[in-house]
């Protein structure tokens, strides 16, 4: 027992010289050693968007217990209250070379909701499929701009809801009165052409329509079409689209399909027009006998030899060999020179007759007489011989037919575009079985008036003709 208290009282000893070193120790160290000592500092700061950010960098001072010097900050760090996000800055405080860094965390948070404004008014109008329309929703946030594609409707009750929630999680909601309504047709249209001309026996290919509804999105695949092209019967068909939407809605479009008959064949309501094409051929004749072949149409060209129309001999060879009649207008369309005497008119004839001859291998009789028979303008240059009224009956004493036209296209003057041909050409046209058209294949709008005339003429009941010697006469009355 003796000995074990002797050890206990040892120990004792130990602990409390320990003990007492430790709280000298403590107390010099708080009371009597110099040190930084920090307060009212937060390490993490929150703040609203754009609001003004602030260095806040505490109380700090610099001493013992008994004696503490304040002591400011050296700040550093940028903080952009305009972009959300994480933000260190730097609180570094100084005293006698010694120094105490505080670190900062700015969190720029948003907290306001974004708005939702609706333009219409109540109720609003929806959908069976509960899809909105007839009215505008558009949602605005401070800190992600337009939402308005991230609006979500639904339906609740007789109300609209509109919910919308921006990049940081606030989130809108507005409700409208609202009703299910649907009375708005789809909207059908053709692929391809509204007037389709095909020639006899010739191929039909279906180009379909397209839908949308309002309500339904795509309904193409809904439409129904009623009515059949026959190609192998010449005449005009129709094809109607009909499409349905899940309202009831109904909406269609027609197609009109011509099916029209070689130019070999007569008119069966015996309307024909004769295009014929003076001054040629040009640059633009390769063009014109394109359009031609492509609704097989023949026609009448009036050839000259003037300079424009040099190196096109192959396109009037190509005129020839598919179906077109080549006739004479004349070699060197100078009417000074043809008008001065019935030799002078045959010499230049009968240049452009061996030309033609020359290129077709076919001698031509058909002739059209520059500014046609009923000029007036020969009579500058004829000396007072009614040169007119001679030559429109040597020629046909020689074995020549010559046509003039009762349509003019006025593309020599007045219309200076195609839709002005066009329609020049087109308002012409009645009952009447004949119609010599006048065309000069040397202007590019005129030829580009070709296929509008040929449509119209198509789809109107009219059969297109090239000039034959046999053909109905249209001539003008002769003036000199
Ligand atoms: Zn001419």
């Amino acid at each position: 027992m003796e000995k074990k208290l002797q050890i206990d009282k040892r120990v004792l000893v130990g602990l409390l010289i320990t003990l007492g070193i430790l709280v000298i120790f403590l107390l010099v160290y708080f009371f009597f050693i110099p040190r930084f000592r920090l307060s009212n500092f937060s390490s993490k700061v929150t703040i609203p968007l754009e609001a003004e950010f602030a260095f806040n960098d505490g109380d700090v001072c610099y001493g013992t217990f008994f004696h503490c010097e304040k002591v400011e900050a050296t700040r550093s760090g940028e903080v952009d209250t305009s972009k959300l996000g994480s933000y260190t800055v730097f609180y570094n405080y100084e005293y006698e070379s010694k120094t105490f860094l505080k670190e900062q965390i700015v969190e720029v948070v948003d907290t306001e909701s974004p708005v939702i404004l609706v333009s219409g008014d109540e109720p609003l109008t929806y959908c069976a499929n509960h899809k909105g329309y007839g009215y505008e929703v558009t949602a605005q946030d401070n800190y992600d701009g337009d939402l308005t594609e991230k609006i979500i409707s639904s339906v609740v009750g007789d109300q609209l809801i509109f919910e919308v929630e921006d990049s940081s999680g606030n989130k809108a909601t507005l409700s409208k009165r609202a009703i299910l309504k649907d009375d708005i047709a789809p909207s059908i249209t053709l692929n391809g052409e509204e007037n389709v001309f095909i020639p006899l026996n010739g191929t039909y290919v279906e180009a379909n329509a397209s839908a949308t509804d309002m309500c339904d999105g795509d309904l193409t695949t809904n439409i129904t079409v009623e009515g059949v092209v026959d190609t192998s019967v010449a005449g005009e068909y129709q094809l109607v689209y009909k499409v349905v939407d899940s309202n009831q809605n109904e909406a269609s479009v027609t197609r009109h399909v011509y099916v029209y008959e070689s130019s070999d064949y007569p008119s069966l309501e015996g309307k024909n027009i004769y295009l014929t094409f003076d001054d040629g051929p040009s640059a633009y004749t390769s063009k014109l006998l394109d359009i031609l072949k492509k609704y097989n149409v023949k026609a009448t060209f009036f050839v000259t030899d003037q300079g424009l129309t040099k190196g096109y001999d192959d396109v009037l060879k190509r005129a020839y060999d598919e179906g077109h009649t080549i006739a004479l207008h004349s070699s060197s369309h100078n009417y000074g020179y043809i008008y001065s005497s019935v030799n002078a008119y045959f010499d230049d004839l009968s240049a452009i007759q061996a030309k033609v001859e020359r290129i077709t291998g076919a001698k031509s009789t058909i002739v059209r007489f520059p500014g046609g028979s009923s000029n007036t303008i020969s009579k500058n240059y004829d000396a007072g011989c009614h040169i007119m009224s001679k030559l429109t009956k040597a020629v046909q004493a020689k074995g020549f037919r010559y046509f003039d036209w009762n349509v003019d296209s006025k593309d020599a003057g007045g219309a200076k575009t195609a839709g002005e041909v066009a329609s020049n050409v087109i308002n012409s046209l009645g009952n009447q079985h004949t119609y010599v058209v006048l065309q000069h294949d040397i202007k590019e709008y005129s030829v580009d008036a070709v296929e509008t005339i040929i449509q119209f003429g198509i789809s109107h009941g009219y059969t297109f003709q090239p000039l034959k010697m046999d053909s109905p006469r249209v001539e003008h009355s002769v003036n000199n």
